[in-house]
């Protein structure tokens, strides 16, 4: 059970997925992704595999949810997402990457996955998070550019593990209540956002 104000340890860009070799969602998996997260000390995790392996990502991200919830309830944090690739509205050739969630409030938290990476450009359009340190990806984030973008559009700072591999989970996280995600997520009545039609709560 989380308490009210209690901080958790949360590691907000995973590829569990691809970390099983793209196998169908088993127990099994959800096993050792659990036990990864016991060993590292972590509290839980979103589920962000690429949307491009598979034509109904989601499907296979709330899968997971549901084997996590099911045969290891309150063991550990799972939100269910994705991670993406969006044209920015003033060069379509230019691209980012964003990893949404939905959280147990039915609301949807988008975080810019690795800012530089792979525009060198940014572009801030309905983002709760921007990741300042990411274990595969340092080497082109600016920090300080990161902390000016997340000042000036009130970002949550995000680290994360960008884990593909289960032993890498949790290699990074944040310390935040789950108050502070809860209350910044998008409202997916009010804002349409592309894929998320058929998933409206977990
Ligand atoms: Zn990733």
């Amino acid at each position: 059970m989380v308490n009210k104000g209690e901080k958790l340890k949360l590691d907000l860009h995973t590829h569990i997925w691809e970390a099983s070799s793209f196998e169908t969602p088993s127990i099994d998996t959800a096993y050792k992704v659990i036990n990864q997260c016991k060993k590292i000390g972590i509290d839980g995790i979103a589920i962000t595999d690429h949307d491009h392996a598979h034509p109904d990502l989601l499907k296979i991200s709330f899968e997971y949810y549901k084997i996590f919830t099911k045969h290891f309830p309150n063991e550990i944090v799972v939100f269910p997402g994705r991670e993406i690739e969006l044209h920015m509205k003033h060069d379509y050739f230019q691209t980012y990457e964003v990893g949404e969630f939905m959280l147990p409030n039915g609301k949807l938290f988008r975080n810019y996955c690795h800012p530089g990476h792979p525009s060198q450009q940014i572009e801030i359009n309905h983002i709760q998070s921007i990741e300042v340190n990411n274990s595969i990806h340092n080497w082109h984030i600016n920090k300080n550019q990161v902390y000016e973008l997340a000042d000036k559009h009130n970002l949550i700072l995000t680290e994360v593990s960008d884990a593909h591999d289960i032993n890498d989970i949790g290699k990074n996280y944040i310390e935040i209540p789950l108050e502070d995600l809860l209350s910044s997520g998008i409202d997916l009545n009010k804002l349409q956002i592309q894929g998320w039609e058929n998933h409206r709560s977990i």
